[in-house]
């Protein structure tokens, strides 16, 4: 079996998800998706300069051809993105040659179940930003229905802008949407807190005001009281707060016993984590911005984090994700991976979920994306199901991409699958 092309595809949804396809000389197709960012396409093909004719089954070598490939540009960021797309196509295509399924190369299951946590924004509907994170109104949604969003662009600034609410509406629109979830089936859900209000004084300082902590600890206290003792709480705050001020949030969330504070100050400084996580008994999380091992060592080696959220389709692969999850497991730490993808990225990270044992939750983004289930064929019930995603049986990823469904999805200004932008 040799590689004979890579192509990709853009569907806008509330990421754009960047799905790799390769096609192989006997016929067969594997299927990846890579984490948003911008100019990842044109690295995707770019690719095929050196991956054509090579077997798909070696995987490993390949995916260090790539990194070789790439040096120049770095160690991280979006070329690693493009890479992790590749290795999951590669590991579909493997999977359908064997007849195994993509968790069999990854060691093998723990579970046949995979818990999904549902990220819930700010208690809002469907939020999409563009691959530099400003908000935006997916074409097809322009298509449909022109008037109402529009009215949803105004009303959206950075995760669902709420700034007029009073304290007390807010409170509720996040426990009215915490019990919805709640109702689908989740055991585990996360909201955003670090929301933009009245009460900050600085859009730059990274300072919280005494006022924004209590109208945080007030959406926290309204979410823990709707769901009990039976549903899992994480709060995301997106690197938006210095140390002290992270501490004193931690601190103040420590009453409500949070599954996670994610992302409480920037990621690039391991030193400051750890001053946070050691400061409170509220588990800090973080991981998404970090790239390859080598990045995760340092966080776990230093102690400077309770639980590591890497990204599947970001880190360099399935199999580089396999090893961060055995470091973490040498540190005795959980992993709750991130994930924003769509159905393929989402099912590749539930393959790798089902063979690492300090496996803790998979993050699902895409709860208000009406099309989410539409874009593969080959299952006929949802993917989530109550809360999980079961783990397939089938070959390779175990599902195929719905090009024909998906094409009313396709970004502007990006080719599908070959098809000319
Ligand atoms: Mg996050």
């Amino acid at each position: 079996m040799r590689i004979k092309n890579i192509q990709t595809a853009v569907i806008e949804s509330n990421y754009d998800w960047t799905i790799v396809k390769i096609e192989a000389d006997n016929g067969l197709v594997g299927w990846g998706e890579a984490f948003v960012a911008p100019g990842l396409t044109a690295t995707l093909r770019e690719f095929n300069a050196f991956l054509i004719g090579e077997d798909p089954r070696d995987v490993d070598r390949l995916c260090r051809l790539m990194r070789t490939a790439v040096g120049a540009s770095g160690t991280a960021g979006m070329v690693y993105h493009a890479i992790s797309g590749v290795e999951t196509a590669l590991w579909d295509l493997t999977g359908k040659d064997a007849g195994l399924p993509i968790y069999r190369f990854l060691g093998g299951k723990y579970r046949d179940r995979v818990r999904i946590y549902a990220d819930c924004h700010a208690g809002s509907g469907l939020a999409s930003l563009s691959p530099v994170l400003l908000p935006r109104t997916p074409s097809w949604a322009m298509r449909r229905k022109k008037a109402a969003a529009r009215k949803t662009e105004l009303a959206t600034k950075y995760h669902g802008g709420q700034m007029s609410e009073a304290k007390e509406v807010r409170a509720h629109a996040y426990a009215r949407r915490a019990l919805e979830m709640k109702r689908r089936g989740f055991t585990a859900l996360k909201f955003d807190v670090d929301v933009p209000t009245e009460f900050s004084l600085d859009d730059y300082n990274r300072a919280l005001t005494r006022r924004e902590i209590d109208l945080m600890v007030s959406l926290v206290a309204a979410l823990r009281k709707a769901l009990g003792k039976d549903v899992d709480l994480a709060i995301d705050c997106h690197w938006n707060y210095g140390v002290n001020d992270a501490i004193r949030l931690a601190r103040a969330c420590e009453p409500y016993d949070l599954m996670w504070l994610e992302d409480p100050i920037p990621p690039e400084n391991t030193d400051a984590m750890r001053r946070v996580t050691a400061a409170t008994t509220t588990p800090i999380a973080t991981g998404e911005n970090q790239y390859q091992r080598h990045q995760f060592r340092e966080l776990l080696e230093r102690e400077a984090v309770d639980i590591l959220a890497p990204d599947f389709q970001k880190v360099g692969g399935l199999l580089e994700g396999r090893r961060i999850a055995d470091m973490a497991e040498i540190h005795y730490l959980a992993v709750a991976p991130h994930n924003i993808s769509g159905p393929i990225g989402t099912m590749a990270s539930a393959h790798l979920c089902a063979a690492i044992p300090n496996f803790l939750a998979l993050e699902w983004h895409a709860a208000s994306v009406p099309f989410f289930d539409d874009l593969v064929a080959g299952r006929r019930a949802p993917m989530i199901e109550k809360g999980y995603i079961r783990v397939p049986e089938k070959p390779g990823l175990g599902v195929e991409f719905n090009e024909q469904a998906a094409y009313k999805y396709r970004k502007p200004g990006e080719a599908f699958f070959g098809q000319p932008a």
